[in-house]
């Protein structure tokens, strides 16, 4: 099946793959080839993509980071990593609280709050923040993906105080993520949000499991992606210019 999607204003031609298929074809190409998996866990529990997000209470957080921190030191028995090992004794617990509590914390906690102001002064300039701290975890190895993000927008009806984008790039970045989706994601909410006339997202982020590991790159070797809606999809006088005001180091 060959599909066309738009991209920046681009006419992409590209073979389906799995990720393009909906809910009922995923469905029916799983029964179809056997392949499948479990949707919930086997103590009930629903499970959602890495990068997806399904708030807890403080109590079933709390109980998360103990069942995560059992696990983890059956893991580390796996390793063989003796904890008798000062360094290594609470290490299980370090780790089922970090991963809980700070590295996938966007999965389980609400979206933040976010004030939107009525763009009185009729604005219809872009306005654009960056060097926004983007502190992930890639889904395919758990490793951190670190960088910067620039947000650009021209409003319509309205507008939301800068320091916000913060809290939403964090958000979403909380995740085990991959940076194309954590773009989109991020895109997404600010389109529904503001509903603006324009609207680009550009991450910059060094990945380290490709630096760690694997191809061993080059601890500067960056990835850039971007997103462009609205209006800077379709004027390029306009991306042009965000993408040299948001340009980043
Ligand atoms: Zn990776």
């Amino acid at each position: 099946m060959i599909g066309e999607s738009k991209k920046n204003g681009l006419m992409v031609q590209r073979q389906a793959s799995i990720i393009d298929l909906d809910d009922i074809e995923l469905e029916r190409h799983f029964q179809h080839t056997g392949i499948g998996f479990p949707t919930s866990a086997p103590t009930g529990e629903r499970l959602f993509d890495a990068n997806g997000n399904h708030p807890l209470t403080d109590a079933e957080r709390s109980q998360m980071i103990e069942r995560a921190e059992a696990k983890f030191a059956e893991l580390f028995e796996i390793l063989r990593i003796d904890r008798n090992d000062p360094n290594s004794a609470d290490t299980p617990h370090r780790l089922a609280k970090m991963w809980v509590g700070e590295l996938f914390k966007g999965r389980f906690t609400e979206a933040p709050r976010i004030t939107v102001f009525p763009n009185r002064k009729s604005v219809d300039e872009l306005v654009i923040s960056k060097g926004i701290k983007v502190m992930s975890v890639c889904s395919h190895h758990w490793q951190p993906i670190s960088g910067e993000c620039a947000i650009g927008y021209v409003p319509r009806d309205k507008v939301i105080g800068l320091s916000k984008f913060t809290r939403i790039v964090e958000w979403f970045s909380r995740r085990g993520q991959i940076q194309e989706e954590l773009g989109e994601q991020i895109a997404d909410f600010l389109v529904e949000l503001l509903d603006p006339i324009a609207l680009g997202v550009i991450i910059s982020s060094k990945h380290y499991c490709m630096i760690a590991r694997g191809v061993e790159a080059h601890e500067h070797s960056v990835m850039v992606t971007s997103v462009m809606r609205g209006e800077l999809a379709s004027n390029t006088a306009l991306r042009e210019e965000f993408l040299k005001l948001g340009a980043m180091s």
